[in-house]
């Protein structure tokens, strides 16, 4: 096999060619990252992955595309989808493109290993170019080695990015970021003195909040199947219960977050981060770690909140335990993800 690896950074290539390797498959990296904002950034992700792959011998192929316009040009009708609709998409054609012209038979990329990227998507482009391109598409599921990768990155001193790369990319996790903390003028009070955000844990009539948990679980049976052995929380604003949350306990290390539900009013407001916040430290002192299953569109949500080990695929989950169709935006759900978060490290 000569395998073409496309890589969008060195520390998501740690993890991804050494397994390739004890696999006994020695990748040709391959370098085609045009969106990453702004050019210095870009450069230094480049310049590390050129140092990084010399230090540890193996083949690289840098091509320079800083096509910033060209990326902005193509996204801008649909931001939300450009990951999907264009960024995925030029960099594994561009990857098979150049793997036919110089012959490599299969491809693959490190994007694979991430858990804040769609991954289902990813291996459907991939197998769609390799048709087009008549190459195989190597498809491995690198996400369980991205902490221990990104650890090894930062013990041999890699630089390390702080979000995925495009200018969008950079907005939201430095905007989100600083909306935590909001900067207001000393005499400007952000909410009238009475509102207050409590949580509580509710010992009684659970049944109560049965409305705002099926908004996250559709299935009255599943929830009744959770909700007497778990423990249920409550954040209330100004004594109005905004977000409910259900946590079950796995095992003497473990519990699970079963269902993490907010208002429709209240959604993205940062309510279900506060929970998971709280639910974080209340669990630390007595469990190692909290899972959580989710669907692929809520795995950025999650791995923000800490869950960012990926755990598990329970295939077919979604077809097989509920009786109708679940739909999350325009995903239809079919495979239920566990990812973990260390509770010793929150
Ligand atoms: S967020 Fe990342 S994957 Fe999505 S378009 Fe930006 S650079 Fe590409």
């Amino acid at each position: 096999m000569k395998l073409l690896l496309h890589t969008c950074c060195a520390p998501c290539s740690v993890y991804c060619i050494k397994s390739l390797r004890q696999e006994g498959i020695e990748p040709t990296v391959y370098w085609f990252n045009p969106n990453i904002h702004p050019y210095t950034e870009y450069k230094a992700r480049r310049d590390t992955l050129k140092e990084y792959t010399a230090s540890i011998g193996v083949q690289a192929i840098f091509e320079e595309n800083y096509g910033l316009r060209e990326f902005c040009k193509n996204v801008v009708d649909d931001l939300n989808k450009r990951c999907v609709k264009y960024c995925y998409r030029i960099r594994l054609e561009q990857t098979a493109k150049y793997a036919k012209e110089n012959g490599y038979d299969t491809f693959s990329t490190t994007l694979l290993i991430s858990p804040y990227q769609n991954h289902e998507a990813l291996k459907k482009i991939g197998e769609e170019m390799a048709e087009k391109y008549g190459l195989e598409f190597l498809y491995r599921d690198f996400r369980p080695g991205f902490r221990q990768g990104q650890a090894e990155a930062r013990e041999i001193g890699l630089y390390m990015q702080k979000y995925c790369g495009c200018i969008f990319s950079e907005e939201s996790r430095y905007l989100s970021h600083n909306q935590e903390i909001p900067r207001l003028p000393d005499d400007f009070e952000f909410l009238p003195v009475n509102h207050s955000i409590n949580i509580k844990k509710e010992r009684d009539n659970k049944e109560q909040y049965l409305e705002l948990l099926l908004e996250a679980d559709p299935s009255k049976e599943m929830i009744n199947k959770y909700l007497s052995s778990g423990e249920l929380f409550v954040l209330t604003y100004n004594d109005e219960p905004v977000c409910v949350s259900v946590v079950t306990k796995i095992d003497n290390n473990t519990v699970e977050l079963k269902n993490i539900a907010t208002k429709e009013n209240y959604r993205g407001k940062g309510y279900a981060k506060k929970i998971i916040k709280y639910l974080s430290d209340n669990y630390k002192t007595r469990y190692k770690k909290m899972i959580v299953g989710t669907t692929e569109n809520n795995i950025p949500f999650y791995v923000k909140q800490g869950f960012d080990k990926y755990e598990k695929t329970v295939k077919n989950f979604f077809v097989d335990n509920y009786d109708e169709k679940i739909k999350d935006g325009d995903l239809v759900c079919t495979d239920l993800i566990y990812y973990s978060k260390d509770l010793k490290k929150s």
